[in-house]
């Protein structure tokens, strides 16, 4: 059967994450590659909706595989939510000739893109392009490991000066409803505890980490928390600190969008390279309404309805390894 694909639009949306463009570059090229042509959709289904739409040669995704962010921008879109805003996004595909969309992004980006196919019978693909790791059928998802290393590296710089001054740290972390960044990069920030939705144990943590930390001689402490594990985040989390120990001085720390920005590190680059090239492949093999994920090494296609509507749980070994790590 000749195969019937033309001309694919692409588009970044929801919150940015390090390495969509490294994504960006490999859909561009890979696509190409096959003969397809490439039309940039700029900031997500805002653009979509208003036509906001540049045909990319291989040369415009020169230069962007080390960059943060994304160069083609990404945008919430409220309008897109509504089916009127959905024939707006589908009346620009069919002015644009675009016979297929490859969307990055998280779950919010693929329920909407999921939509649209239900709607209009448009073939679409999604590549998991987004800080949190929330997505179920992926082990890994763009940008999940530049954050980790990034909040990592701020945890590092504040136990210096913990260590210095004896206090308690409480760091707030990103990560919608999932505790991926917070519970890893306790472990490998070597820090006291994880404050996470999955594990509501919020006063026995506190007094593991900084009860047992002091009994083992360790002049401070620091706590990671997930930003709505407990209502009030950090600050709520230091203030029980404080009540429960006014003995030492808590601080309290949110990385905030820190945690979105920097170079995307070798694994996220060579996972979006990955990731965007597949994008194309399954299109190419009449994939449709399918996210491109990694499990196990393992490039695997997920129905979006999967990766959207199951609930990624957090691995119970790394948790329970934590618990060992910060006796
Ligand atoms: P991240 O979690 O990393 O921020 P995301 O893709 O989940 O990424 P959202 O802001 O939830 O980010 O969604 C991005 C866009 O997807 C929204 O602005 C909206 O245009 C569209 N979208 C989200 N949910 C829906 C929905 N239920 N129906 C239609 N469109 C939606």
């Amino acid at each position: 059967m000749e195969y019937q694909i033309k001309t694919i639009g692409v588009l970044t949306s929801g919150g940015d994450a390090p390495g969509m463009n490294a994504a960006l570059r490999a859909i561009t090229r890979g696509a190409i590659y096959n003969g397809i042509k490439v039309k940039a959709i700029f900031r997500g289904y805002k653009g979509l909706i208003d036509g906001d739409i540049q045909e990319f040669t291989t040369q415009d995704v020169s230069g962007i595989i080390q960059r943060g962010g994304t160069i083609i921008r990404s945008a919430r879109c409220d309008e897109f939510r509504t089916p009127e805003g959905r024939k707006q996004a589908y009346d620009t595909l069919v002015k644009e000739q675009i016979d297929a969309l490859i969307v990055i992004g998280g779950d919010g980006t693929f329920t909407g893109a999921r939509m649209l196919a239900q709607e209009y019978n448009v073939p679409v693909i999604g590549v998991p392009g987004t800080i949190d790791n929330d997505l179920w059928g992926t082990d890994y998802t763009i940008g999940y490991d530049t954050a980790l290393n990034t909040i990592m590296d701020c945890v590092d710089k504040l136990r210096d000066t913990g260590t210095s001054h004896e206090r308690v740290f409480v760091v707030e972390v990103m990560g919608r409803d999932a505790g991926f960044l917070t519970l890893n990069a306790t472990i490998a920030a070597g820090a006291e505890a994880a404050i996470i939705p999955e594990r509501a144990t919020v006063e026995e943590q506190i007094e593991e980490a900084i009860g047992q930390g002091r009994r083992k001689h360790k002049n401070s402490a620091i706590l990671l928390v997930q930003e709505h594990a407990i209502p009030g985040g950090a600050q709520a989390v230091a203030k029980m600190i404080e009540q429960r120990h006014p003995e030492y001085g808590t601080r309290v720390t949110i990385l905030g969008h820190l945690q979105r920005g920097g170079s995307p590190t070798a694994f996220d680059r060579i996972l979006a390279s990955q990731l965007g090239g597949y994008a194309i492949k399954a299109l190419l093999e009449e994939q449709r309404s399918i996210m491109v994920g990694i499990r196990d090494n393992e490039i695997v296609y997920v129905p979006l309805s999967q990766a959207i509507q199951q609930k990624k749980d957090i691995p119970s070994d790394r948790w329970n390894a934590l618990h060992m790590l910060s006796i």
